[in-house]
């Protein structure tokens, strides 16, 4: 039987990035054909691989505190480091979001640099179960059992199942007794409710800045109009923080008083819709049979109309789903990882490392930087076991 120091499953950004980062014998495992293949599509072809701001509030966990220490030891600077030693072309657009020129760079890059640290990639080979033991533990794969003295949970999150998301992260902690924080999809889009579909067939493919709100959480960017509902910029981060049930609140003026363009238009004839400042059809589709010549409207009829641009309140139908969602939320619960190490504090050897962990970041590179960050501290705790 094939026996490795360190079998890690998973061959995307955080079980690459890992590999790479200690020099023992490993192996890494993936049902991909391909390694990387989030990373390769990721930030659309440019791979947003970190951010320049970086900080513990940037990610959803219930354990707030969790992440610091990783990011602390292994920030946005690091892996910047990285790419400028490899001469790796990046820039940097809004919002502190560095981008490389291609995505695939990044792949090539982290596929390097795990074979530069004695790592065999075996692809095309479906991890099925693991069974810690008194040597090691025993890897069971689509091709055969492997030992290894070590295992690094990579394997990320439910998301985009058509890229080799699977349930072997949820799998693998339940048999191992490991606490699950309900996962959900995030960075995704929100379906309107049945009533607001009307709205859908109208509008979807156009955009405008808006300011989205659920809870504490508002964001302003670009919102674009789906079949379904809303997505783009200002929506998937709001998916991050949304709960089922709970009201989302879009303002389709922001930096605008709708008041203010309606009371300077007072007595004109012309309609609501033609002094609003959105795009195409927008104003005259939102505003529906409120949207009549200023001229003729009642004050309460200005209130509503008002009300729908500013406040549009809507409880959506939920989202767009693992299909389209970027990420999970949700995951093994990080209270039982040591922080510095990523080691299960109850299965010494069993490391968890990206996705898989209760640690979602927001849109922007965050999530990725996650992948380095904890890839990197499990690698130092790794090289130091004999
Ligand atoms: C469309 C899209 C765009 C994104 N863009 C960005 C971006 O620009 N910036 C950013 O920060 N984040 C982005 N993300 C999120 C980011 O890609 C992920 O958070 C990151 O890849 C997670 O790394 P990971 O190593 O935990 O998991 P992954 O990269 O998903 O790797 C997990 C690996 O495990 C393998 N695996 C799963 N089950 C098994 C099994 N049973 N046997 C063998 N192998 C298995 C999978 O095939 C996969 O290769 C994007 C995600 C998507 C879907």
């Amino acid at each position: 039987m094939l026996t490795y120091h360190t079998a890690i499953i998973g061959a995307g950004a955080s079980g690459l990035f890992c590999a790479g980062s200690f020099s023992r014998s490993k192996i890494i495992l993936d049902h991909n054909p391909r390694p990387g293949v989030k990373v390769k599509i990721s930030g659309g072809g440019k791979c947003n691989f970190t951010n320049r701001n970086v900080t513990a509030c940037d990610y959803d966990s219930q354990n707030k505190h969790f992440c610091k220490s990783a990011l602390a030891a292994f920030g946005p600077q690091h892996f910047v480091g990285l790419l400028q030693h490899a001469h790796i072309p990046y820039e940097e657009r809004t919002h502190g979001q560095l981008f490389a020129k291609s995505a695939q760079d990044i792949v090539d890059f982290l596929v390097q640099r795990a074979k530069a640290a004695h790592t065999d990639i075996a692809l095309n080979t479906q991890v099925l179960d693991v069974t810690p033991g008194t040597d090691g533990f025993l890897i069971r794969t689509s091709t055969g059992t492997i030992r290894a003295e070590q295992v690094v949970l990579a394997c990320g999150g439910l998301s985009y199942p058509a890229l080799g998301a699977s349930s072997l992260g949820p799998q693998l902690a339940r048999k191992l007794n490991l606490n699950l924080i309900a996962q959900r999809p995030a960075l995704c889009g929100l379906s309107w409710p049945k009533q607001l579909r009307p709205l859908c067939k109208l509008l979807a493919g156009n955009s405008t800045l808006a300011q989205v709100k659920t809870g504490k959480h508002s964001f302003t960017e670009q919102l674009l109009f789906t079949h379904e509902g809303i997505s783009g910029p200002a929506v998937l981060p709001v998916s991050l923080f949304y709960k089922e049930g709970e009201s989302v609140t879009v303002n389709f003026l922001p930096g605008t008083s709708v008041r203010e363009l309606f009371s300077v238009h007072k007595n004109t004839t012309r309609k609501m819709s033609a002094v609003l400042p959105l795009p195409g059809k927008m104003a005259g589709v939102l505003l529906g049979v409120l949207d009549k010549p200023l001229a003729n409207a009642t004050k309460s009829e200005l209130e509503s109309a008002i009300r729908q641009l500013e406040q549009f309140t809507f409880i959506p139908a939920g989202t767009a789903g693992y299909t389209r969602a970027e990420v999970t939320a949700g995951g093994i619960d990080t209270r039982q990882i040591n922080p510095s190490t990523f080691e299960v504090k109850t299965i010494p050897g069993l490391f968890v490392i990206g996705e898989l962990l209760d640690v979602t970041g927001r849109l922007g590179g965050y999530n990725l930087q996650w992948a380095w960050s904890s890839g990197w501290c499990a690698a130092q705790a790794l090289a130091k076991k004999i």
